[in-house]
């Protein structure tokens, strides 16, 4: 069997697949080390805030770059009639979230524990125990959603979507989010009230 020179057409689709490639191996890494690690460098040196917007922001941009250029299926990449839903669910559940923050300072006050968190510690050890404790706290809301009924019929809302895309991963009842965020977040909170009140 002879072999043709690459035309044009199978240059571009072998650039196409290395691109497509590069994009699926270091997509993780980026977002997990890259855009994670810069914002808690970020943080520990003051930054001002519109610097972690940004950061949000790129990271919102990114993800949706890469699912178009790199996607799990393309046909995830076509709206089923969803976008109106995820929208509305985002809209609500992002508003819930800036509301929990407000209940911040009310739950300090009430729950705080001395001396239980590393205040000592740097910053980037606080940053990794806050992430080990509000996962914990997150997958043990999770593991119980799906095994108590009442909790299920509030996070079926959750499994009921027929594609991902990086808009749906709010596509929660807001209930099940409020349930999901109380114990993720308050056994964090009273631990680190102590430091919080120091200011
Ligand atoms: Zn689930």
């Amino acid at each position: 069997m002879q072999h043709s020179p690459m035309s044009n057409t199978d240059v571009a689709t072998t650039q196409h697949r290395r691109f497509t490639a590069i994009v699926r191996v270091a997509f993780l890494p980026f977002m997990l080390l890259g855009l994670n690690g810069a914002a808690i460098a970020l943080a520990g040196g003051g930054a001002p805030k519109w610097q972690f917007v940004t950061i949000v922001g790129l990271a919102i941009g990114v993800s949706f770059a890469a699912e178009r250029i790199a996607p799990y299926r393309s046909d995830w990449n076509q709206p089923r009639a969803d976008t109106p839903r995820d929208v509305a669910h985002a809209l609500v559940n992002e508003a819930l979230q800036l509301g929990s923050l407000l209940l911040l300072p009310s739950l300090v006050t009430i729950l705080a524990i001395d001396g239980v968190w590393p205040t000592g510690a740097p910053f980037w050890i606080q940053v990794l125990a806050s992430v080990a404790v509000v996962d914990a706290g997150i997958t043990i809301a999770h593991w119980w959603s799906h095994r108590w009924k009442p909790l299920w019929r509030l996070h079926s809302v959750h499994h009921s979507i027929e594609r991902f895309y990086g808009f749906n991963g709010l596509m929660k009842h807001p209930l099940h989010q409020l349930f999901e965020t109380m114990i993720a977040t308050t056994r964090r909170h009273t631990a680190q009230a102590h430091m919080t009140n120091r200011g």
